[in-house]
């Protein structure tokens, strides 16, 4: 029976955030002040994103490419990709960040086909403007979550998360299988949350599908 695989891009298919990344060079107060609230829970995700980008002013395609350009995707994506496809998984990236981020960089890896659920933003010379695009007030976290797009897409059918952060807690929880690290490890530890740490994409293919070339 196929699986559905859900995989968060930022800080799990690339090495770093590039929502963060993005923000702490183009406009790292907003970033500071935002990321803090998001802390003490005195702002829901979202708002922190629309707050966080709202003072990133330029232009559009210079930033994205500067963006993508410094992207670096983590080890074995793309191998992993096709073994899950080739044993009749569906893998699916859900994102809290940006399509025009995300795109060109799976482009790149040449998984342009991947289905891909996330936000965009357009920036503007009077600032960033984020498009939300998914993600229903969450009965369960309060949050504008993943778990929403996790639940429309389960179908009956086993689902295996992999994540790093914030936006992945409910959407995890979710989940029948985990694969975690950062501070979404920690998060699933304080929960007593089984998961499977990753450092690459190898140790993720070699646990749901079984050891194949690099
Ligand atoms: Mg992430
Ligand atoms: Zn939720």
């Amino acid at each position: 029976m196929s699986r559905l695989i859900v995989v968060d891009f930022d800080g799990t298919i690339t090495e770093r955030d590039t929502l963060d990344e993005m923000c702490r060079i183009y406009a790292p107060e907003a970033w500071a002040a935002a990321e803090n609230d998001l802390q003490r829970r005195t702002m829901t995700l979202r708002e922190v994103i629309a707050a966080e980008f709202a003072p990133i002013v330029g232009d559009h395609d210079t930033i994205v490419s500067e963006t993508v350009d410094r992207a670096r995707v983590r080890a074995g994506f793309a191998g992993f990709v096709r073994a899950a496809e080739a044993a009749g998984d569906r893998v699916v990236v859900v994102s809290s960040g940006f399509e025009s981020i995300i795109r060109p960089i799976l482009e790149r890896e040449g998984l342009g086909r991947l289905e891909v659920f996330a936000h965009d933003v357009r920036f503007t010379p009077e600032g960033g403007v984020v498009d939300f695009r998914h993600g229903e007030p969450c009965p369960v976290c309060g949050e504008e979550c993943k778990r929403s797009v996790v639940d429309a897409m389960r179908n009956g059918r086993e689902v295996v998360y992999v994540g790093d952060g914030y936006s992945d807690r409910c959407g995890a929880q979710a989940a029948d299988v985990r694969f975690a690290r950062g501070t979404l490890a920690s998060y699933l530890d304080r929960e007593g949350v089984r998961y499977i740490s990753f450092d690459d994409f190898t140790t993720v293919r070699d646990a749901l599908l079984g050891p194949g070339p690099a």
